[in-house]
């Protein structure tokens, strides 16, 4: 296990580009995770530094998705905290003044090369095959003179950091060890654009470090920025934080998943019914162990255990039957009012076509019904269905069971009318030992009485069991289910 000394301080920082994507999401998880773990701070920071990628609502619907998940955040765009503001677009000062730290220091110039200068160049490259594709230091060594002149002509500038064009970096990754980087492959990079916004590069290191970050968890690719991280930190002379690249999230076919394999965003998956407490272990589970063979976690479960250390080099395959599967494992081990408050919830984004809005009460009292048979809370409003219909209208057909006539089945149905208006109590066991007698006292099969009975109440093919979905119903209106059928069978 890591051994943290100070309180870890942890950043997720997505770029408000679109939709939060799984991917996005599970390096939330993971950077939240190992900050709850070590009584740590998490922190949201919004990238918003390429202005023309900003997504409108896409703050909003991240900061949505990562509460639905379970996440809470200590310091953050919408609450503030010691280092606010927590939007890079809100920050600019920051970036501009450490560009000037990195030009008097001699470790950034002032480049003026025109778009299409740099567009020639690239070309060119690309025409002549060569393997480094880059600046070419054309404005590295501009004499101050020259720069006057361009200045006084009011000519646009970006600011372009001075990559070393020998040695290497190095860094010791949590998840991938030892890296090194032999640092004249790498070009110098633009720090400031000219519309003195920063690039992601400047803008990552100047607020991981203002914001006094200890670790950084982010996707593998970002691998390949890590030498100009490693030359930016050692240019100001700061320490940097430690470092957990995240392996990638492929779909079933091994591409890199998107949106092109359907649901990518957490939203899809809250619609689909998965409890959000279901998709943070099995995201957790994507790229990370505790010992390779337990898979079941809930979210406290995972706040005590997980580790940066134990996250897999692999890149994992996302993989939707084993995330049902999951799911229906979480909605087994929920207690009855979570699970109710989950389909509760779950009707709200979608309401089913039921005749009367569910109530908090009558939701509570199908959950025995659904509790073992749901893979996605999806699969309950199907099921119990009958309970919000005001008058179910049973099939004759399915009234009738194969072996009985129109006839037999109504002088059953009456009987058990009877039967059951005189119980003393209408609970699924007292139901229960009244139907099995009636079946033996009068020759009907169990499955003939029960099938019809289903059909009277319920009006469905597929019910909870029978007994339990009388008890839920009340003895009013299963008996009023049952006169209705009588009624039909005429
Ligand atoms: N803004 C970057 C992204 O959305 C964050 C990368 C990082 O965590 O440093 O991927």
């Amino acid at each position: 296990m890591t051994k943290i000394t100070n309180r870890p301080r942890l950043r997720f920082a997505p770029s408000p580009t679109g939709n939060p994507h799984i991917g996005n999401v599970r390096t939330a998880i993971f950077a939240w995770l190992f900050a709850r773990r070590h009584d740590g701070d998490f922190i949201i920071r919004v990238e918003d530094t390429d202005q023309g990628r900003r997504a409108a609502g896409a703050v909003e619907s991240m900061l949505e998705s990562l509460s639905w998940i379970g996440l809470d955040w200590d310091e953050g765009p919408d609450i503030g905290g010691q280092f606010a503001p927590y939007t890079q677009s809100e920050r600019l000062d920051l970036y501009q003044d450490a560009a000037q730290r990195l030009l008097s220091a001699g470790r950034a110039y002032r480049c003026f090369c025109a778009p299409e200068r740099l567009d020639n160049l690239r070309h060119a490259q690309q025409t002549r095959g060569e393997s480094s594709i880059g600046y070419d230091r054309h404005c590295a060594f501009m004499s101050d003179t020259r720069q006057r002149e361009l200045d006084a002509k009011g000519a646009e500038y970006v600011v372009r950091f001075r990559m070393p064009q020998s040695g290497i970096s190095t860094l010791d990754d949590i998840v991938f060890g030892p890296l090194q980087f032999e640092n004249a492959l790498y070009d110098d990079f633009v720090a400031l654009k000219s519309d003195g916004f920063p690039t992601y590069h400047l803008a990552s290191v100047v607020d991981d470090h203002a914001m006094r970050i200890t670790h950084v968890a982010r996707g593998k690719e970002w691998l390949s920025s890590v030498p100009r991280h490693v030359q930016l930190y050692d240019a100001f002379g700061w320490d940097m934080p430690l470092f957990a690249h995240l392996p990638i999230i492929l779909a079933t076919d091994r591409a890199k998943l998107s949106k092109r394999h359907g649901a990518a965003s957490v939203m899809d998956y809250r619609d689909m019914g998965i409890l959000p407490e279901a998709l943070m272990n099995y995201l957790t589970l994507l790229g990370w162990s505790l010992d390779d063979k337990t898979e079941f976690f809930t979210p406290q479960d995972l706040a005590s255990v997980f580790d940066l250390e134990r996250i897999s080099r692999s890149d994992a395959v996302f993989d939707l039957d084993k995330l049902i599967w999951l799911n229906g494992q979480h909605i087994r081990q929920a207690s009855a009012p979570r699970l109710a408050e989950a389909i509760a919830k779950c009707w709200e984004y979608d309401p089913p076509p039921f005749d009367t809005a569910p109530d908090n009460g009558r939701t509570a009292d199908i959950v025995p019904l659904v509790h073992n048979r749901l893979k996605t809370l999806r699969d309950a409003a199907p099921l119990v269905q009958f309970v919000f219909t005001d008058g179910v209208e049973a099939d004759t057909g399915r009234l009738v069971q194969r072996g009985m006539d129109i006839s037999a089945t109504r002088e059953m149905l009456r009987d058990a009318r009877d039967r059951l208006a005189r119980l003393d109590s209408f609970d699924s066991s007292t139901l229960e030992r009244e139907l099995r007698a009636m079946a033996s006292d009068t020759g009907v099969k169990v499955g003939q009485l029960l099938g019809t009975l289903r059909e009277a109440a319920t009006g469905q093919k597929v019910s909870p069991p029978i007994f339990e979905s009388m008890e839920v119903l009340g003895r009013g209106r299963t008996l009023s289910a049952i006169d209705k059928a009588v009624e039909r069978l005429r």
